[in-house]
């Protein structure tokens, strides 16, 4: 396997092609911003017309694009990828989408006879750079090992969550957690602080205490706490609001289709919601601690 198309190169794809141009794979890349497209040239890809074009000869196609619906539209539209593909090749899509959809484009591909895995990731745009992705996979045993040489050029931990859609569900899973738990951390912290403790000191208790958890442990929210997180430089780069609000909706579409209750889901989405609102959309979502203590870093 040693041509492969790369189809969306924002935050995360562009990295995760780069390390495969490094790794010594030919890769063709497309991305609707022709700017994205030129700096992975820069890097060694080839610049393909179209994703159709990108796909024609490659061995294995991976897509990152940002949700559902470009999802299904590079997908499903007539002329797309999947029309376009040669026999045998392996379809790898990393987005975090719904997991019906992933089910809906993997059973569109088996139809015309291609192997399909999805493969959404963690691990944010400093994994990527540093091919250190944790890839969360659902799909066929032989799926996966197909495209295993190729994961491990991007990530260091690969799971196999089961059948197709199980690494959307598995990931979603993952991210409402991970909302409840930052929402928490802010809450707490923001508790302490109003009796007059030191934020740090607080962090550094309940990191050896049993609220311990990685948004405590490395992603503190509370500004000046941590060097080097998105909270000590005005909540910008990491995890965007926008893409956390959106993994929570999706959580709560799941919740939904399989009758589970989430109710901390729930309540996390609809916080995630207003803080949205309140202009912090595009802020890493550790912000939402300015939900609880308005004066800390307001976006301009
Ligand atoms: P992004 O918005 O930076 O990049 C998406 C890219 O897809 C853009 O360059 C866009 O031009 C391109 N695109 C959209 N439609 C296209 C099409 N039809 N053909 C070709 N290119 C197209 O998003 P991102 O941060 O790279 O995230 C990608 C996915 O990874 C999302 O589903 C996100 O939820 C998930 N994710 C992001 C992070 C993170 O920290 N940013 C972490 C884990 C997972």
């Amino acid at each position: 396997m040693q041509h492969i198309a790369f189809i969306g190169l924002g935050n995360m794809g562009a990295p995760m092609a780069r390390n495969l141009v490094a790794a010594g794979f030919h890769v063709s890349v497309f991305d609707l911003a022709p700017a994205a497209v030129a700096s992975l040239v820069e890097a060694g890809a080839t610049a393909a017309a179209s994703a159709s074009a990108a796909v024609q000869t490659a061995d294995a196609v991976i897509t990152m694009l940002p949700a559902n619906k470009h999802v299904q539209e590079l997908y499903l539209a007539a002329g797309g990828v999947l029309d376009s593909a040669k026999p045998g090749a392996l379809f790898i899509d990393c987005s975090t989408i719904a997991a019906d959809v992933a089910r809906q484009v993997a059973q569109a591909a088996s139809e015309r006879g291609f192997a399909m895995i999805d493969a959404p990731v963690s691990g944010g745009t400093a994994g990527a750079a540093a091919g250190t992705l944790t890839f969360i996979v659902g799909g066929s045993e032989a799926a996966l090992q197909q495209a295993r040489p190729l994961l491990e050029k991007m990530g260091k931990n690969i799971f196999h969550a089961g059948e197709a859609g199980a690494g959307q569900v598995a990931k979603i899973c993952n991210n409402m957690l991970l909302g409840i738990l930052m929402a928490g951390t802010a809450e707490a912290l923001n508790l302490g602080v109003a009796h007059g403790l030191d934020p740090k000191v607080l962090s550094d208790i309940m990191a050896k205490s049993s609220g311990r958890n990685w948004t405590l442990e490395v992603y503190n929210p509370w500004p000046g706490v941590m060097d080097g997180t998105p909270a000590s430089r005005n909540y910008t780069g990491g995890f965007g609001t926008a893409l956390m609000l959106k993994d929570l909706g999706l959580a709560q579409q799941s919740a939904l289709s399989a009758n589970a209750p989430t109710p901390l889901g729930g309540l996390v989405r609809q916080l995630y919601q207003m803080h949205a609102q309140a202009g912090y959309a595009q802020q890493d979502f550790s912000s939402i601690v300015q939900m609880l203590q308005p004066g800390l870093n307001k976006p301009a």
